[in-house]
């Protein structure tokens, strides 16, 4: 379910954060999980997913895949950097099939082992290693739906245009809006909101895309949208550039490789970034966020977490009074509870299910940061199931 309510004149929120870990993540992994193990049953396979996380997309992962036959998960997660409930979200799971990795080292480390491990063919085929990251088309296509049951849910017939702004860091739940878009879906303008990381608002009003290196990535209090490069983004330049595969290609193997950088300002086709394809952009700040909880706190007794308060603070940029503007809330407030008390001086209520998280049994083990130390662990468990 992703109900859309009413926030001001105009302006709606669509919810897409009920599901177990409360994130939008969940709509599409927890379709994933069960595609996943219907067709590897039917394939007689199994399939050892190896992430690394920094707090939604581990968790998603893992409430997706907990008791799932042929699936096991091993999940990678900064050693005591993720918040008190992110943690015990994760590590608190009791499946068997569910390994919480703490590596003693930062997000970055993390990934810098699982693309150690992605260079290593043999260990991928031999250990049955996968992913299910944002690139994961899978996922694209399950967050293509909502964005049609949004659209029903705000308007009377199919002449009316609608607008969505989207909190973004990996370009994968705007790329859906795109393709839903391109099905037909009658949206005017598709808005991207990031946080002080604005790696896609830059490209999307000067055509420049630089990724940024590690010391210029900011840590915010809308963290989930922390990214230095957009993994999805190579899809809709595809499709802005006629679908030209070779030069698609060269913009992000060899320019980006090369320099970091590309440059479509000038292109012809960039032009239609705005037009034909309806794209807008904004960034916000600390700031920005905490005045957008307060405000609409203050003014229309609803609670939102900082990533969707990105989103409403860039969709009034851009909201236009004929058209109807939908957010997509991303995550729920108690997710990010601390910035929820540094905005409005109180933590939010928890849902019942989630009291007391903090204190139930952890299951996840500690190791160096350290890629052969990994794939030993990993060796292990696959080699001798522990059951
Ligand atoms: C993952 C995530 C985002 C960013 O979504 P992308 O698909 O990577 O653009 C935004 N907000 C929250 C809460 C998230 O978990």
């Amino acid at each position: 379910m992703a109900p859309v309510r009413p926030l001001e004149a105009g302006v709606y929120v669509q919810e897409l954060s009920n599901g177990p870990t409360l994130a939008f993540k969940d709509m599409a992994m927890q379709l994933l999980g069960n595609l996943l193990e219907y067709e590897l049953a039917r394939r007689h396979e199994e399939l050892n997913i190896l992430g690394a996380t920094s707090g939604d997309t581990g968790s998603a992962a893992e409430y997706a895949m907990r008791g799932k036959k042929g699936v096991r998960v091993f999940m990678m997660s900064p050693h005591g950097r993720m918040s008190a409930f992110q943690q015990a979200q994760m590590f608190s799971l009791q499946d068997d099939n569910i390994h919480n990795i703490a590596i003693e080292g930062v997000f970055d480390d993390c990934q810098d082992i699982l693309k150690a491990v992605s260079r290593d063919p043999e260990f991928k085929r031999r250990f049955k290693i996968g992913a299910v990251n944002s690139i994961n088309w899978g996922r694209l296509v399950a967050q293509v739906v909502y964005y049609f049951y949004g659209y029903f849910q705000v308007t009377e017939d199919s002449s009316t245009h609608v607008d969505f702004t989207v909190p973004s860091g990996n370009f994968g739940n705007i790329c859906a809006g795109h393709v839903a878009r391109m099905m037909g879906l009658p949206i005017a303008r598709l808005v991207i909101a990031t946080n002080e990381n604005d790696v896609l608002d830059e490209f999307f009003r000067t055509g420049v895309y630089r990724v940024r290196g590690r010391a210029d990535t900011h840590e915010t209090s809308s963290p989930s949208m922390d990214i230095s490069k957009a993994s999805n983004l190579e899809r809709f330049v595809f499709d802005m550039l006629g679908r030209d595969a070779v030069r698609t290609r060269s913009l992000f193997d060899d320019q980006l490789r090369e320099r970091g950088s590309f440059d479509l300002g000038g292109d012809p086709a960039f032009v239609e970034v705005a037009t034909r394809f309806g794209f807008r952009s904004g960034s916000s700040t600390h700031a920005d966020r905490l005045a957008t909880i307060r405000d609409t706190w203050r003014r229309h007794d609803t609670l939102i977490d900082p990533h969707t308060a990105d989103g409403v603070k860039v969709a009034r940029m851009h909201a236009v009074p004929e058209t109807p503007m939908v957010v997509l809330e991303t995550a729920l407030p108690i997710k990010f509870a601390g910035t929820i008390k540094e905005a409005l001086g109180r933590e939010p209520d928890r849902p019942q299910r989630f009291i007391g998280i903090e204190d139930l049994p952890k299951r996840f083990k500690v190791l160096p940061a350290d890629a052969q130390t990994v794939k030993n662990y990993v060796a292990e468990i696959v080699l001798v199931p522990a059951e």
